[in-house]
């Protein structure tokens, strides 16, 4: 009998550990042009209780959002915490920001917050710390909340430079994440992957074109560093942009996808990772562009673009603000 609830509760335990490994809470969904939800998601290993940040185009308005939808029910907030919930995520809870690059939809969140954030790190690749501190923690656009750049640092923030394909514990979390550099039409741009204790991994993309558009092998390698985790069921999902329709020609992309090039570069995926792999695999489309246009939505239009090419058996899933998913 004992024999036997032992069996159980090591099935229930190893079905709980298969079942969900990566929570993700989306702060912003759009990729421009609506202030108060550009892109920015919540991650965090599922035993873990802390948070790291992937952009933060937008910061206490997504959590906001957030909280009104219930993402943080569960978590209770410490005797006397001088905070609110929303408060406490983020001072409490969220222990750094990973910055793709510094275009402003992807950080003006973590600078209108930065007076009543907490120090934390930002990890970004070096160009992306730089041009942080050259363009807005520089007493000029914003004070210096950096530990580097230009004047007196108010040292809320300090800048972890990542070096390519290598990886790096997170302090304060049970992950370690590895940052491979992106094209996004002349810039540099980031993806980011985050391991868990158990080998299985998820990948964020930054804004990135495709490698053809692009001139490019960036992408290409994204998928090679995916391709074995993918092979082995431990690819758990990825948060990847697609801006526009399919009617947006090449020229005017200026570094991002759209359905029909998303669905190309996961064929490169498949092709390294073997037929079949992907199937059921959960890709999370963000990045869409906002519009102001009296036409059918565009998130629409890119749901259907996807679906009518998805031959991989992918799951496209298109989270609002404010959503929590599991993976
Ligand atoms: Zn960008």
């Amino acid at each position: 009998m004992f024999k036997n609830n032992m069996a159980l509760l090591a099935a229930c335990l190893s079905f709980s550990a298969n079942s969900t490994s990566f929570d993700t809470v989306t702060l912003g969904s759009k990729g421009g042009i609506q202030d108060g939800n550009l892109t920015a998601f919540l991650i965090k290993g599922e035993n873990d209780k802390n948070y790291v940040m992937l952009d933060a185009g937008s910061v206490v308005n997504g959590l906001i959002a957030a909280e009104q939808k219930g993402a943080f029910a569960d978590l209770r907030l410490p005797e006397g915490s001088p905070y609110t919930r929303v408060g406490h995520v983020l001072n409490d809870r969220i222990k750094g920001y990973f910055i793709s690059h510094a275009h402003l939809d992807h950080v003006a969140g973590m600078i209108i917050s930065s007076p009543d954030d907490s120090k934390k790190p930002i990890y970004g690749l070096e160009a992306t710390n730089q041009a942080l501190m050259d363009n807005y923690f520089n007493w000029s656009a914003w004070p210096n909340f950096g530990n580097e750049g230009n004047g007196y640092k108010l040292n809320k923030y300090d800048y972890v430079d990542l070096m390519p394909s290598q990886w790096l514990a997170v302090d304060g979390t049970s992950l370690q994440v590895m940052a491979l550099p992106l094209a996004h039409s002349g810039g540099q741009s980031t993806a980011f992957v985050l391991k868990n204790p158990a080998g299985e991994v998820f990948a964020y993309f930054g804004d990135t074109g495709p490698d053809e558009v692009e001139k490019s092998t960036a992408m290409r390698k994204v998928w090679s560093t995916l391709a074995p985790f993918a092979k082995q069921g431990k690819l758990k999902g990825m948060v990847i942009e697609v801006s526009y329709t399919n009617e947006t020609p090449d020229k005017s992309l200026f570094g991002h996808l759209t359905p029909n090039w998303l669905l190309k570069e996961l064929a490169v995926l498949e092709q390294l990772s073997g037929k079949g792999s992907l199937e059921t695999l959960d890709v999370v489309v963000s990045h869409i562009k906002y519009s102001l246009k009296n036409s059918e939505d565009p998130k629409v239009v890119i749901q259907r673009q996807l679906a009518e090419g998805n031959k991989f058996g992918v799951n496209f899933i298109f989270p609002e603000q404010g959503d929590s998913l599991q993976f």
